[in-house]
């Protein structure tokens, strides 16, 4: 069997406790969601149409000829089946999967160590790719390129360079950030994807295979009212469909309805719109504090206190899709719709930003 993909970086990051209700972020890979309700092959992965067919094809053709897949490269926002995919490709070509992530090879000889214990054909995924330091990138582009890393023996005047061959793998990369991934490392991926938020009616198909393997009665329409609420990302809406059927076992008879499920997200502040205490706070704190923007995500960052990372990585890339929020050359901006939203008023004097200040927005 494969093994869960472990993602000690991101855990340690999480700044929550307890952990954000729709944190795409948080624990589904701690083992709370049993395996069978991560997708092991793709026809179950719901939705992101155009990833499927583009693997789907490459797939195929590497079985044909019989060779390793081309290393694939999956970029957007958490929750949204990075990891997924990395397990269904491994699957997909019979082959073994083997999981880290960037900030955990540290040394060229992490890097040496993992490789030499590939197999042919072997998938190695790498979370957080954007976030591996310079000489161990460096040390991976012939291993991806020619299937051979350089590597040194002894110390002082006796060292010298052994070249070692290495199996034909493919390298799964995932990145939250592909902008940080440097041109060289990123030209290296034969294969480039990137995973977009999801339609609702995908969230709601992944919903009612969730609820069908936990067995959590449900009547559709409470399932469509949680998809939309669910950030329109598979790891909130898994998440949100426990919390909801904890709701319904305590105080009403278990099934979810739509009113069990309003009742409930209303108790963990969710709104209309999906949006939790964190993401009303950044849009609130723009307004009151900085006059509806443009404010720097830094400066935001600190007035909401947060990281300004989790930030630009978490709650933003959300907030803009659904419109929310703008990202313009000044900073960040509240958009119409989240005055509508919210119920509040345009400032009158709009703010003006620290034009001498440094910060990048
Ligand atoms: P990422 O690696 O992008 O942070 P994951 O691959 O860990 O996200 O996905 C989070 C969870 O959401 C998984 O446990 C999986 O069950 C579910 N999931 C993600 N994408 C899909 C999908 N397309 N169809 C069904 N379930 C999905």
């Amino acid at each position: 069997m494969i093994r869960k993909a472990d993602k000690p970086e991101i855990e340690s990051t999480m700044k929550h406790d307890p952990p954000r209700v729709l944190d795409p972020l948080a624990g589904v890979e701690d083992g709370l969601i049993p395996e069978s309700i991560r997708p092991q092959s793709l026809p179950y992965f719901v939705g992101q149409p155009e990833v499927k067919t583009k693997l789907a094809i490459c797939i195929e053709a590497a079985r044909r000829r019989g060779e390793a897949l081309d290393h694939v490269l999956l970029s957007g926002p958490p929750g949204l089946g990075k990891t997924t995919l990395a397990h269904i490709i491994a699957n997909e070509m019979g082959t073994s999967l083997r999981t880290t992530s960037g900030p955990v090879i540290e040394r060229k000889a992490d890097l040496a160590g993992l490789l030499t214990e590939l197999k042919e054909g072997d998938v190695l995924f790498v979370d957080e790719i954007h976030r591996l330091n310079r000489l161990v990138e460096e040390c991976l582009y012939p291993a991806l390129e020619d299937f051979f890393i350089d590597i040194m023996i002894g110390e002082g005047p006796h060292a010298k360079s052994v070249k070692i061959n290495l199996p034909k793998f493919t390298l799964v990369g995932a990145t939250t950030r592909s902008g940080m991934l440097s041109g060289p490392l990123r030209d290296r991926f034969g294969i480039q994807c990137r995973l977009n938020f999801y339609e609702h009616e995908d969230i709601e198909q992944i919903l009612n295979r969730s609820a069908r393997i936990l067995e959590i009665p449900y009547e559709p329409e409470g399932l469509r009212e949680l998809a939309a609420r669910s950030r329109r990302t598979p790891r909130v809406a898994n998440r949100l469909l426990r919390r909801v059927r904890d709701y319904a076992q305590v105080r009403a008879d278990g099934r979810l309805t739509p009113l069990v499920v309003r009742d409930a997200l209303r108790l963990l502040e969710i709104d209309t719109q999906g949006l939790d205490q964190m993401d009303r706070r950044i849009l609130t704190t723009i307004h009151e504090k900085f006059g509806g923007g443009p404010v720097g995500l830094r400066t935001l960052a600190i007035a909401v206190g947060e990281d300004d990372g989790t930030l630009e990585e978490v709650y933003e890339p959300f907030l803009i899709q659904e419109g929310f929020l703008n990202r313009t050359p000044n900073g960040r901006m509240l958009s119409p719709k989240a005055y509508t939203h919210l119920g509040l008023t345009p400032a009158r004097t709009p703010y003006q930003p620290d034009w001498f200040s440094d910060e990048p927005v």
